[in-house]
């Protein structure tokens, strides 16, 4: 069989520790042999005006993951003119790794806003895709049926029929995993977004525990987010 990469989408403006611990929590859950960050060119689904530029953007993830073996970064979408969806990404990915399995990573937050996503039916059935919860955002109910209603209740019953819920830390099976699959997870709850990392910036508070010292060095080196309020 071939490898398992896991491909975890989003502007990273910037990368934070929300989006490290669950990549590292997802490599190790899933067994992954690969994660790859998809910093995206201009997101489809945020329409937030002054998007660091995709240098800094770039600059950051390769400080923050340079010592993470199993931790990529994939350039494929700011490569791309046309703005790709998450859709067409997925395809190029897989036409990359033709024997991959790749599995499409998402907070709980995009997940709950994913039927607006372009062919989001096919994400949900042509891909695995692993759900992580975010604080602030739906639940991580202990009650199995619970936990479904509450993050996969927006699905249609043949989509919600896939998912997997590994609620309370519990790890996938090796059956669950030959299969193609949703699965809504809680391996790690940090509270942080790259909108509170900002405004931290732009107000001069400290970024120590919200992103690694690397990133944190480099937006007071080059000033970013200074002229956000
Ligand atoms: P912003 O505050 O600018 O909206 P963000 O912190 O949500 O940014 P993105 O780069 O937009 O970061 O997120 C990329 C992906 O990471 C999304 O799927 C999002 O749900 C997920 N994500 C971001 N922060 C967390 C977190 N703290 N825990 C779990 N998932 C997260």
């Amino acid at each position: 069989m071939g490898w398992r990469i896991a491909v975890y989408g989003g502007t990273f403006d910037p990368l934070h520790e929300g989006h490290l611990q669950v990549a590292e929590a997802i490599l190790d859950a899933f067994a992954l042999d690969r994660l790859l960050l998809v910093p995206a060119a201009v997101p489809p689904h945020k329409r937030r005006q002054a998007i660091s530029s995709p240098y800094h953007r770039m600059a950051m993830l390769a400080l923050a993951t340079a010592d993470r073996p199993r931790i990529f970064i994939s350039t494929i979408e700011l490569e791309s003119p046309a703005r790709p969806y998450t859709i067409e990404t997925m395809g190029k990915l897989q036409a990359i790794y033709p024997d991959g399995q790749l599995l499409f990573v998402m907070g709980g937050d995009s997940f709950r806003d994913v039927t607006t996503w372009r062919e989001y039916q096919r994400i949900l059935t042509e891909y695995d895709v692993i759900v992580a919860t975010r604080p602030g955002y739906p639940t991580a109910a202990t009650e199995e049926e619970e936990g479904m209603a509450g993050m996969a209740g927006h699905l249609a019953p043949e989509l919600r029929s896939r998912v997997v819920n590994l609620l309370g830390g519990r790890r996938p099976s090796p059956e669950q995993l030959a299969d193609r699959h949703i699965f809504l997870t809680d391996y790690v709850a940090v509270d942080v977004s790259a909108t509170d990392v900002r405004q931290a910036a732009a107000t001069g508070r400290s970024l120590s525990g919200m992103v690694p010292p690397a990133i944190a060095e480099y937006i007071a080196k080059y000033q970013l987010y200074r002229s956000l309020l």
